[in-house]
């Protein structure tokens, strides 16, 4: 009973009081709650063509589709894949599996056709949404699931959006969703191992939502006269939760944007006069390095927010002077957790952005404690452990995947993140290392046990494992040990490189190959990370 007590000490909450977060509604019941006072306000800007679809559009639309797709068979709890770059049709496809009580799971449409089929047969996707570009990419699955195409479909029997988009919206059955029911099925490496679907509940997300925009205001929150930039690509969870699905609730404008370019994002900032630019580092890197800076007019930009991977604090200060009247900081999240953890809102005396190198506070209506690994009490104030968070956003758990489950989120119902941080005086988060085995790089997962499997189907290698180093560009990449099979000394490091690449989509690829004796481990056989990565911290050799 004492060690209990113990183990409960030290909780964190938000300095904002808890607010009611009505997450007994599915998801898009939340989303276009107030959709009467909205109903003419721009919603959606795609910015390639300028089209712009208000509140009760894309409201239409996404019902349209939820009937199109249970025309085309989509049961309730039914997984749909999208496979498209930002866009009005991922928006619709999203909202529309919402609606009928199905679940999206959406992919990287960089990933190569072994990682999409691969994704696609985890999750059972029993329908594709995609464009005639990706078909060399999803050929294979046709047959497997129903491929339908935002546009011309490049063969004949395969259908095309407007199957979904033009559906009868007065069609849509009768579907009871419960606020437990899985919604959105992101894949994530978590803190060890193979990609696995994290099952995001409609209940998790209005909650995960409500924390970040809901009740009074504290002004660095969304409001319905802000334009948002959604650069970030909206199969990952922090743009799909953050940008996409909070800027709905905030009945805010978004604009769509397929992919970064710094010209065409400052020129759409200029154009729209977008307040809120949610980003990774790598972004933060080339507005701080554009020369044509001055060029354009930012000044309606009011929140800089970085997210995903972590910001330097040199860069942040470097950019936080070409900004002075705009609010930097930084976000943490975490697929499995919902993802947000901690936003950047300061409470610190009289200051109006978070300290260099703060991730921000933790949100309203959650628990977070830092944990020793070693002995798994919970630490005080200013002293670095294991980062837990608690509270109705995070994940149901991982698909058909019970143990993971339980190895991340413990029987309190705490999830571990296997991040390393300390929370200071002034409630201000800090992450300082990375316990679990995740590469990030530019923000994108790369997980070594994937990179590994493939190196062990390599004839010439026997053993192999993967670990960060870091990059300036894109804040890690991966690179591998190996052991050469026994005979085979005359394996190259272009040559593993190659039969990588071949294999993974472009950030996954192996940066360097340093071949050795054995790979250490610990006597269960754990591959000990932690001395590889500090052989990495040695100078490199040729
Ligand atoms: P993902 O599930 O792809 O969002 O990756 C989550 C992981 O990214 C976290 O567990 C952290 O390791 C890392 N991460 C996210 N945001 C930050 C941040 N602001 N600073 C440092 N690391 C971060």
């Amino acid at each position: 009973q004492e060690q209990e007590k113990k183990k409960e000490e030290f909780i964190f909450k938000s300095r904002l009081p808890d607010i009611y977060i009505p997450n007994h509604l599915p998801l898009h019941s939340y989303i276009f709650q107030d959709l009467d006072h909205f109903a003419t306000h721009p919603c959606l800007i795609n910015a390639p063509t300028g089209q712009v679809f208000t509140y009760s559009d894309v409201h239409l639309k996404a019902r349209r589709v939820a009937s199109g797709l249970n025309k085309l068979g989509i049961r309730q709890a039914d997984v749909i894949m999208i496979l498209l770059p930002n866009s009005p049709q991922f928006v619709f496809s999203f909202l529309g599996a919402s609606f009928r009580g199905a679940i999206a799971t959406a992919a990287n449409p960089f990933f190569t056709p072994a990682e999409i089929a691969k994704q696609a047969k985890a999750s059972n996707a029993r329908l594709l949404v995609t464009q005639s570009s990706y078909y060399d990419k999803v050929k294979d699955l046709d047959g497997h699931l129903t491929l339908v195409f935002v546009d011309t479909p490049p063969e004949k029997h395969l259908l095309h959006f407007s199957e979904l988009e033009e559906a009868d919206e007065g069609e849509i059955p009768e579907v009871e969703i419960r606020p437990d029911d899985v919604v959105a099925l992101p894949y994530s490496s978590g803190t060890t191992g193979l990609p696995k679907g994290v099952m995001l509940t409609h209940k998790g997300l209005v909650t995960s939502v409500g924390q970040q925009v809901d009740g009074d205001n504290p002004n660095l929150y969304y409001h319905s006269a802000d334009v948002i930039m959604c650069v970030l690509p909206m199969f990952h969870i922090y743009s799909l939760n953050s940008v996409l699905l909070c800027g709905l609730r905030a009945k805010a404008t978004i604009i769509l944007m397929p992919k970064f370019d710094i010209t065409a994002f400052l020129g759409l900032v200029e154009k729209h006069g977008v307040t809120i630019c949610p980003v990774v580092p790598p972004i933060i890197l080339a507005i701080a390095k554009c020369p044509d800076l001055h060029n354009y007019n930012l000044s309606s930009i009011r929140v800089l927010k970085s997210g995903g991977a972590p910001l330097g604090k040199d860069l942040e200060h470097t950019v936080r002077l070409k900004f002075p009247n705009a609010k930097l900081g930084q976000g943490y999240g975490m697929t499995e957790a919902g993802p947000v953890l901690t936003m950047c809102l300061t409470f610190a005396k009289e200051a109006i952005d978070g300290k260099p190198g703060a991730c921000g506070t933790v949100v309203r209506n959650a628990e977070m404690k830092i944990v020793d690994p070693e002995t798994e009490n919970s630490l005080p104030r200013n002293q670095p452990g294991e980062i837990c968070i608690r509270g109705d956003q995070i994940m149901k758990g991982y698909l058909n995947d019970p143990e993971s489950t339980e190895r991340t989120i413990d029987k309190e119902g705490w999830l571990h993140t296997g991040d390393i941080g300390y929370i200071d005086d002034d409630d201000e988060l800090f992450i300082v290392d990375r316990l679990k085995e995740l590469i990030k790089y530019k923000g994108f997962q790369v997980a070594p046990a994937e990179l590994e499997a493939l190196l062990l189907s390599h004839p010439k290698i026997s053993d192999a494992a993967v670990v960060p180093m870091k990059d300036e560009a894109a804040g890690e990449v991966p690179v591998a040990f190996v052991v050469a099979a026994n005979g085979h000394t005359d394996t190259t490091e272009d040559e593993i490189k190659q039969f990588v690449s071949k294999q993974v989509v472009f950030y996954k690829r192996i940066n360097r190959v340093f071949f050795v004796d054995a790979i250490p481990k610990s006597p269960s056989g754990k591959i000990l990370r932690k001395d590889l990565r500090a052989r990495l911290a040695l100078p490199l050799p040729n």
